[in-house]
């Protein structure tokens, strides 16, 4: 099935899939999902590695960049909360900007929540890596810059939780500014008469 998402860039995309050893490859057939990819609109390139974030599947990954000028990729593999950074670094290094790095979490997401479905868990990993493939294609170049921090802050509203975010800012040694429209400090707590468990005055 192929689908026209009809956009102008990102026309470039290599699909790398991932087995991670046998982790996805059990479940998923990851040479179904790579065969699948390249009849999504704008994939010209897509492969299966063994372990994708090892330096031999990341060298693949630098080489197929350069060799076929990519201008996207997407990583069928794991969470990005592992290898996110990983593959923006390996991106990086063969000229292509990391934030035109996209993943799709088929390992998480398909092999390891439906071992016992091993075609809906392909299917599955065939819808991630399309969804993931239409965002790569939005993504925009970014460049990153480094700014002066001033240690100063703004709270606005002095309710209970502004005043607490006050408090803890100020014991972090942050200077604090608290704005509050009313004339008085405490929000809707300094509304009422007493409060739960200990029947106190809020005030
Ligand atoms: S990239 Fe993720 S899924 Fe692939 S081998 Fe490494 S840990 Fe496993």
């Amino acid at each position: 099935m192929t689908q026209d998402f009809g956009l102008k860039h990102g026309e470039r995309v290599g699909v790398f899939v991932c087995e991670c050893g046998m982790n996805i490859s059990d479940t998923v057939d990851v040479k179904a999902v790579a065969e699948y990819s390249l009849g999504i609109p704008g994939v010209v390139h897509s492969s299966v590695n063994k372990y994708t974030c090892a330096e031999p599947g990341q060298q693949e990954i630098r080489d197929i960049i350069r060799e076929k000028k990519l201008d996207r990729i997407v990583v069928a593999a794991c969470t990005p909360r592992m290898h996110e950074p990983t593959f923006k670094a390996c991106a990086k290094e063969a000229g292509l900007n990391p934030y035109l790095v996209e993943m799709a979490n088929i390992r998480e997401h398909c092999s390891w929540v439906h071992t016992d479905e091993k075609e809906a868990a392909t299917d599955k990993a065939n819808d991630l890596v399309r969804m993931a493939v239409a965002r790569a294609r939005y993504l925009k170049a970014q460049d990153e810059t480094e700014s002066k921090v001033i240690k100063k802050t703004l709270v606005i509203g002095g309710g209970v939780a502004g005043i607490q975010a006050s408090l803890d800012l100020a014991d972090a040694g942050i200077e604090v500014v608290l704005v509050e429209k009313s004339s008085t400090i405490g929000g809707m707590m300094a509304q009422l008469g007493k409060t739960f468990p200990t029947m106190d005055c809020p005030t």
